[in-house]
This record gives structure tokens, C-alpha cells and sequence, in this order.
């Protein structure tokens, strides 16, 4: 797939007020910093796309971006900010647990995490909630080109590892690198034969 159009829609907190439709929706989450903004932009070909879910007031809401007048790309808070007042933190995960539990049109959830680290509980925490609730989840692994190929592979494999704890059959897993552009056409052929069936 060629993504011709992108277009931001709308920004809400309230999953009920997201656009009305019956497009399919697929939503990017991973902590602040995680490479988010960057592999949105590297997919859609814009240089500053994500740069709108970034205006302050946005980053806590649930950003929608059209493409292609087919499918919503959305941007959804990160989470676990450790800075963050608990309170807001809770009124944060409210927001994403609402939209994730409740949003008919989610798709599929990808969850991003850099692949420079070992195995983060929060990281971990949220993927076993998704597979708690059998929310349709694929994990991203972000900034590719900043690890050496030995530890990005021991890294994603200590992930396996904890997710076969839990997991029966694994998400599938994404390698990418917004600088290199890494990955691109097979998150985007991914989403293509998803949208076809
Ligand atoms: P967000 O907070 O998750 O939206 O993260 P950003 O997209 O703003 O990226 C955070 C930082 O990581 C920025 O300095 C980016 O330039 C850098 N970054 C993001 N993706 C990559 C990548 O694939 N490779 C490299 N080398 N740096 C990246």
C-alpha cells in the first residue's frame, strides 16, 4: 500500500466523540519517547504529521489521522510517564483503557517499544493486559538502527520470552527504524491484507 493521503481529522479524550464512521482504525501506543511520532511520520511520508498530536493539549488525547479515505491511523497518550502527578496518570490510562476496551473500530493495536532496552515491566504490564482483554495487538520494535544487531536480537528474544509466560500464540513482531525507514512497507502491507479481509 501507498499512503497518498494523509489528513488529520480530530482530537478527543472521550472515545465516544471519535469520528463516526465505519472505518477501520489502527492505533500506535508506546511510552513518551518510545519513537512514536517518528514512525508515524516515516510511514505516511510527512515530515511533521505527528508534530499536530504533539501541540500541547494534544499529547493526551486520542489524535485520528484519515489516510487514504480508507483507514484511521491513530495516535493514542503515551503511558507511563513515571514524571507525571499519579492523578493525571490515572485520568490518562482511563482515556486509553476507554478507547482500547470500548472502540468498535480498533482494529489492531500496535504497540511500540525501543528496542535498545531489555524488557520493561510497564511495557510488559500493558502487553499482558491487551492479551487479557483479547485486544488484537502487534508489537513494534522502534530505533532499529541505534542497537547492534546482537542485542536488538537478545532483546526481542527476552521479550518472547516473557510473553510466552502468558501468550499461547505470539503478536506478531516489527522491526523498524524511522531513520533508515525500516520496516515501512511491511507495516503498511500488513495493514493492507488486514483491511482486505
Ligand atoms: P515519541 O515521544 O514517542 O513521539 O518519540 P519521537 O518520535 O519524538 O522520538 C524520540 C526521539 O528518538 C527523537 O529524538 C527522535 O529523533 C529519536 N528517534 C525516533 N525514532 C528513531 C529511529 O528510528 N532512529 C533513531 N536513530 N532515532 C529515532
Amino acid at each position: 500500500m501507498e499512503i497518498k493521503q494523509s489528513q488529520f481529522i480530530v482530537s478527543n479524550e472521550d472515545y465516544r466523540k471519535c469520528p463516526e464512521h465505519d472505518k477501520p482504525e489502527y492505533a500506535f501506543i508506546g511510552r513518551s519517547n518510545v519513537g512514536k511520532s517518528s514512525l508515524i511520520n516515516m510511514l505516511t511520508n510527512r515530515k511533521s504529521l505527528a508534530k499536530i498530536s504533539e501541540n500541547p493539549g494534544k499529547t493526551m488525547l486520542i489524535n485520528h489521522f484519515l489516510i487514504n479515505d480508507q483507514w484511521y491511523l491513530v495516535d493514542l497518550p503515551g503511558y507511563g510517564f513515571a514524571k507525571r502527578s499519579k492523578k493525571l496518570r490515572a485520568r490518562l490510562r482511563k482515556i486509553i483503557n476507554n478507547y482500547i476496551l470500548n472502540r468498535e473500530e480498533l482494529t489492531l493495536l500496535f504497540i511500540l517499544i525501543d528496542v535498545r532496552h531489555k524488557p520493561i515491566k510497564s511495557d510488559l504490564d500493558f502487553i499482558h493486559w491487551t492479551g487479557e482483554q483479547g485486544i488484537p495487538v502487534a508489537l513494534i520494535f522502534t530505533k532499529a538502527d541505534k542497537t547492534r544487531k546482537h542485542e536488538l536480537n537478545s532483546n526481542i528474544e527476552l521479550y518472547k520470552q516473557e510473553l510466552k509466560k502468558n501468550w499461547e500464540e505470539l503478536p506478531k513482531i516489527f522491526i523498524t527504524s524511522a531513520l533508515k525507514k525500516q520496516g515501512r512497507d511491511e507495516l503498511l502491507a500488513y495493514i493492507e491484507q488486514i483491511n482486505k479481509e
